[in-house]
């Protein structure tokens, strides 16, 4: 099996991504690209993350033509490829929908940079790529563009892209991205809105539990 170690780490990050929540059902995809022969690895398309197994993950030439897998290679291999073919610093790429980076993106906004562990994926905001449809050409463009020269950008209506040194960088850098948009959308929240519980009503709901956990049922 050619390029076995990277289909082997393909297949633990898909499972990672998944039970990590960066993803849903078969969202999101993975490649490691071997510069020495020009081939990627790549998340086959539309396969549940936990069944995946370093022989489903397929390997191709950078057009996207399989050279070794019997499965279909991920929809996105265009955007995986545009940054391998462009960018010689990068050498995985990993696309999540995490929640709160693809609410950001539903709103075409950028992430300014406000937590210090983002900064991994640049020190600018992290800009979110105009609307193209997904697996398209005009998607893979767009996703470059809006990533510059960072290592990461958000997918209009989407999700996230990251591009890194290694497939464990890169997967870092789309971990802090969720966990930066999340921050940022709470900060953002009103809190003003919130109403609390009054004196009385605390009150009551504390006798309530001190009844029945302290000197009711038991
Ligand atoms: P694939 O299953 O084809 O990789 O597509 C998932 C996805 O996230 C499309 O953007
Ligand atoms: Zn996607």
């Amino acid at each position: 099996m050619i390029l076995q170690a990277q289909r082997e780490e393909i297949a633990i990050f898909g499972k990672k991504m998944l039970t990590e929540n960066l993803v849903k059902g078969t969202g999101g995809n993975i490649s490691i690209c071997s510069r020495e022969d020009g081939l990627m690895a790549i998340s086959p398309s539309g396969k549940d993350y936990l069944t995946i197994t370093a022989e489903d993950v397929v390997v191709t030439d950078l057009d996207g033509n399989i050279v070794e897998g019997n499965l279909k290679p991920s929809s996105e291999h265009k955007m995986h490829a545009i940054f391998y073919k462009k960018r010689d610093d990068v050498h995985s790429v990993v696309h999540t929908h995490s929640t709160h980076a693809a609410t950001l993106s539903c709103m075409r906004m950028d992430l300014p940079p406000i937590y210090y562990l983002q900064i991994i994926a640049g020190m600018e905001p992290i800009r979110c790529s105009k609307y193209a449809l997904t697996g398209s050409q005009q998607l893979a463009e767009y996703a470059y563009e809006a990533m510059g020269n960072q290592n990461g950008a958000l997918l209009a209506n989407h999700g996230v892209i990251t591009a890194g040194v290694n497939l464990k960088i890169a997967y870092y850098m789309a971990e802090q991205i969720e966990f930066a948009s999340e921050l940022y959308l709470k900060a953002g929240a009103d809190i003003s809105r919130v109403t609390p519980l009054n004196e009385a009503e605390a009150q009551e709901m504390y006798d309530v539990f001190t009844k029945v956990f302290y000197g009711g049922i038991h």
